[in-house]
């Protein structure tokens, strides 16, 4: 297998969040790397995985109807995908402890998060989630009971409905063109991901 795209995706962090100023070429590769590590983190290492991910590449102006499939490997820490109908493929490094990193080893550093959370939006923030209709139902009715708190909004959830809305979230990031939206679905996921309080743990 070929590894036409070798992306090291430290080099778009700084302690764990994108940097700013990012280019719009870089913002594209980050979107589809860290697309690609939250498929494929949350699935089985070590063992190729067809992804829920459609290929990006456009072959003589149609899209390639492939599926990114992805496979895990912890020594040494990679990610190497491919698509399963054109020859689109890459390498990932350094995936490990980035914001779209789901495997379980860093999952169980957030398990005491089971229980009841809150989760603090900018207006901007909350704009944006309460703009979208394209949400499932429960997601909805979470967003639209925030209560608004000086200038912003909280959210009080469940961890797994709020990592319910994370996962919405980054499918967003994934599709978004639009280089400030595409910051604030960033900060949204980065919130839920990385900064959830719990208020009530589960007992
Ligand atoms: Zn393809």
């Amino acid at each position: 297998m070929g590894a036409d795209y070798i992306t090291d995706i430290s080099l778009y962090l700084v302690n764990g969040h994108l940097k700013r100023g990012l280019s719009p070429g870089k913002l594209k590769v980050v979107k589809r790397t860290g697309a690609v590590i939250a498929e494929v983190t949350a699935l089985t290492p070590g063992k190729q995985n067809v992804t829920n991910l459609k290929c990006w590449n456009v072959i003589d102006g149609n899209d390639c109807p492939g599926h990114i499939s992805a496979m895990l490997t912890d020594v040494p820490c990679n990610i190497r995908w491919s698509c399963t109908d054109c020859d689109n493929a890459g390498l990932v490094l350094n995936w490990r402890r980035s914001p779209w990193d789901l495997s379980d080893s860093y999952r169980s550093g957030r398990r005491h998060f089971a229980g009841v959370c809150e989760l603090i939006l900018s207006e901007a923030e909350y704009r944006l989630l309460l703009s979208r209709n394209d949400m499932d139902m429960d997601s909805r009715i979470l967003v639209k009971g925030a209560q608004p708190v000086e200038n912003n909004y909280i959210m009080y959830g469940a961890s797994e409905d709020l990592e319910n809305i994370a996962a919405w979230v980054l499918e967003q990031f994934y599709h978004e063109t639009d280089s400030v939206t595409i910051w604030i679905w960033n900060t949204i996921y980065m919130k839920i991901n990385v900064g959830l309080r719990v208020i009530e743990p589960q007992v």
